[in-house]
């Protein structure tokens, strides 16, 4: 059977809309029967994305690996948080090397990275290990130099103007 091949994309920057265009991704595939699977790092929350891919079951499989509340920049991440993030990769590997997948969204990797809740070399040996039908979509501000000189496709959404300026905090089903 031909089977179409997969590249990897990167989200960044500090505008609205890295996770809003991983999701995108995932609705457009599940109406061609495409199978996603999605991480969520750093979030334990109850999410739009979530209930809505409990109505596409079994088309996409959302999984939060972070845990409630903020990291605080005083007391930084603590070992249940790398412990939590590093499960999260190991069930984003065993999905994306299951071949039931063909889409694997890893969404805040960048920032999990970035935050030293994540090390970058265990990202980047699962990016070794994707197979070539896979399309690997890695999500969060702060792509590390490493993941963008090895994606296919990166996008800065890049902030002009937002409104949590002017402190409009995250909305159901617009930003949460
Ligand atoms: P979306 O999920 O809407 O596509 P995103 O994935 O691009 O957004 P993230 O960086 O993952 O953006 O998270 C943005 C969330 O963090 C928003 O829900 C917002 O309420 C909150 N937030 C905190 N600080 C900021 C900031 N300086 N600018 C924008 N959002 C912020
Ligand atoms: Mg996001």
């Amino acid at each position: 059977m031909f089977r179409m091949t997969g590249f990897v994309q990167i989200y960044t920057g500090n505008g609205k809309g890295k996770t809003t265009a991983a999701m995108g991704l995932a609705f457009r595939a599940a109406g061609r029967g495409l199978r996603t699977y999605i991480a969520q790092f750093l979030k334990a929350q109850p999410t739009g994305e979530i209930e809505a891919a409990k109505k596409l079951a079994p088309l996409i499989r959302i999984e939060q690996f972070g845990r409630e509340g903020f990291i605080t920049v005083r007391e930084g991440p603590g070992d249940e948080d790398l412990e939590r993030a590093r499960t999260g990769l190991a069930r984003a590997r065993e999905a994306m090397l299951s071949g039931e997948y063909r889409i694997v969204i890893l969404d805040e990797v960048n920032t999990a990275v970035h935050l030293k809740i994540l090390p970058e070399a265990d990202v980047l040996a699962l990016l070794d290990a994707r197979p070539a039908e896979v399309e690997l979509v890695l999500t969060g501000r702060y792509a590390p130099d490493s993941f963008i000189a090895r994606a296919d496709l990166v996008t800065e959404m890049k902030e002009i103007k937002h409104y949590f300026a002017q402190g409009v905090k995250a909305r159901e089903g617009i930003e949460k």
